[in-house]
């Protein structure tokens, strides 16, 4: 099996690469990591320490992934209390140059004895991303970025110039936009597409499909330079789902593509709109575990609050060729889609991992190739023009808008432990509990504001 851990750098490597980055301007080196609730958590170095930092990685206490987003909350668990220490370890080749004398790297959690962390989320991708692999697969994956901008403390900014999607967005914010694109493009960050969207002060960045582990990397690369860029526009990024009540959420879609020996399995093929057996198969397997991946795609507290029919979050469970109400939202090939057909899964919201999101569709749409799962019909209107009774038949729920229901299903499904294993269950299911035991008595309005900068970096 393919194991992207098992190669430190040789030390001539490393010194080769740190003499390049010195003569970049580069000093100082961040590397990241993300916990179960979807916080970005960072250690820094000066850039002679960068080889440490590789392997054997710098300590960090088991209790970071069972950090609550209310600031202060930590979930002690059984093997997340305060004895013990991991080891962060950042990926060399993830490193990438953010100016400034700055340069980042992804990283992931390690036992001090080298073995990988069962708790590490990037490891869990790294996991489902290999058994694809081992089984013919590879995957692609593009996400999304929806965001809001807001002021310093996070109050919402004018917005008498606005149209949704509109020009005035564009123009209002454009050296905003000009600085982010540049600073991605000097990042090496493929922005595909960057909009205002629906919401005031709404954008909205796509990035180009990569392999799993580096598509995840990029992302929270690409949140790291907006905020930057917001910061020095005197704003900050909001990633909340829901950054003001009874307003326009955001979500953070993901699109994956699969192929075995390279031809895709989401085109060219006899089936529903020109998927292949194995493809239909796949995108059943997403829609069948659904349910059971909702605490982990959209399992915030303020994440129920989005999850309704009319935003477009794919509130119902089911898929539809280009039909922005699914859950599953599918792209077929054409000549319009030159990157091949694919599949949008639009439950995602920024508060989830963006790792363990993509572990859990690959996972069970590797489940469903496994068990060779039918796909049901396409749905070709908007579910909720639909009847009850037609949507029974067709087999289409709605995906609860119960946070604590979504995380006790969650808790309960053996699927979902086979796809992440116990541990990263265990955690997001006490992060997320944790939430719902402290704030579920807060209104929409007082949750929004509390947590509008939870996710914000
Ligand atoms: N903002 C919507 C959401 O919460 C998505 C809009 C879109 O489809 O781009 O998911
Ligand atoms: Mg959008």
């Amino acid at each position: 099996m393919a194991d992207m851990f098992a190669k430190p750098l040789a030390a001539a490597a490393i010194a080769q690469l740190e003499a390049a980055l010195v003569s970049d301007g580069v000093t100082t080196l961040i590397g990241t990591v993300v916990n179960p609730a979807g916080l970005v958590h960072a250690k820094t170095i000066p850039l002679r320490r960068m080889g440490a930092f590789a392997d054997p990685g710098l300590g960090a206490s088991p209790v970071w992934h069972v950090f609550a987003i209310d600031q202060t909350g930590i979930v002690f668990g059984e093997s997340t209390g305060v004895v013990g220490d991991e080891r962060i370890r950042i990926d060399l080749d993830g490193l990438r140059i953010l100016g400034d004398g700055l340069a980042w790297a992804p990283g992931s959690f390690f036992h001090q004895d080298g073995s990988p962390d069962p708790y590490c989320s990037r490891g869990a991708l790294s996991r489902t991303q290999a058994s694809l692999s081992d089984a013919g697969i590879e995957a692609l994956i593009g996400h999304e970025m929806e965001f809001v901008l807001v002021g310093l403390a996070g109050e919402p900014l004018p917005s008498h110039l606005w149209a949704q999607y509109g020009l005035a967005g564009v123009l209002e914010y454009e050296g905003f936009i000009r600085d982010v694109t540049d600073a991605a493009t000097a990042s090496s960050v493929a922005i595909e597409q960057f909009h205002p969207e629906y919401g005031a002060n709404q954008f909205e960045i796509s990035l180009a499909p990569l392999e799993p582990v580096a598509a995840a990397d990029q992302l929270i690369l690409l949140r790291s330079i907006v905020s930057r860029v917001a910061r020095r526009y005197g704003m900050r990024a909001s990633l909340s789902p829901v950054p003001f009540a009874g307003s326009v959420g955001s979500g953070a879609h993901q699109h994956f593509s699969l192929s075995r020996d390279q031809s895709p399995l989401f085109g060219g093929g006899e089936g529903a709109a020109g998927m292949t057996t194995e493809g239909a198969s796949a995108v059943a397997g997403v829609l069948a575990g659904l349910g059971q991946a909702q605490g982990v795609l959209c399992g915030s507290i303020l994440s129920g609050l989005r999850m309704q029919p009319g935003h477009w979050s794919g509130a119902y469970t089911c898929w539809g060729t280009e039909n922005r109400e699914a859950a599953v939202r599918f792209l077929p090939e054409g000549p319009a889609n030159p990157r091949g057909g694919h599949v949008e899964v639009k439950v995602i919201d920024p508060s989830a991992n963006p790792y363990l999101a993509s572990a859990v569709i690959l996972g069970l749409a590797h489940d469903g190739i496994d068990r060779a799962l039918a796909l049901p019909e396409q749905v070709t209107v908007d579910p909720s023009t639909l009847s009850e009774t037609q949507r029974d038949k067709a087999g289409i729920s709605l995906l609860t808008p119960n946070q604590s229901e979504a995380i006790d299903t969650l808790d309960r499904s053996s699927l979902l432990r086979a796809v992440l294993g116990d541990e990263v269950v265990d955690a997001v299911v006490a992060v997320r509990r944790y939430e719902h035991v402290n704030y579920a008595d807060r209104s929409p309005d007082e949750l929004a504001d509390k947590f509008r900068l939870a996710w914000s970096v």
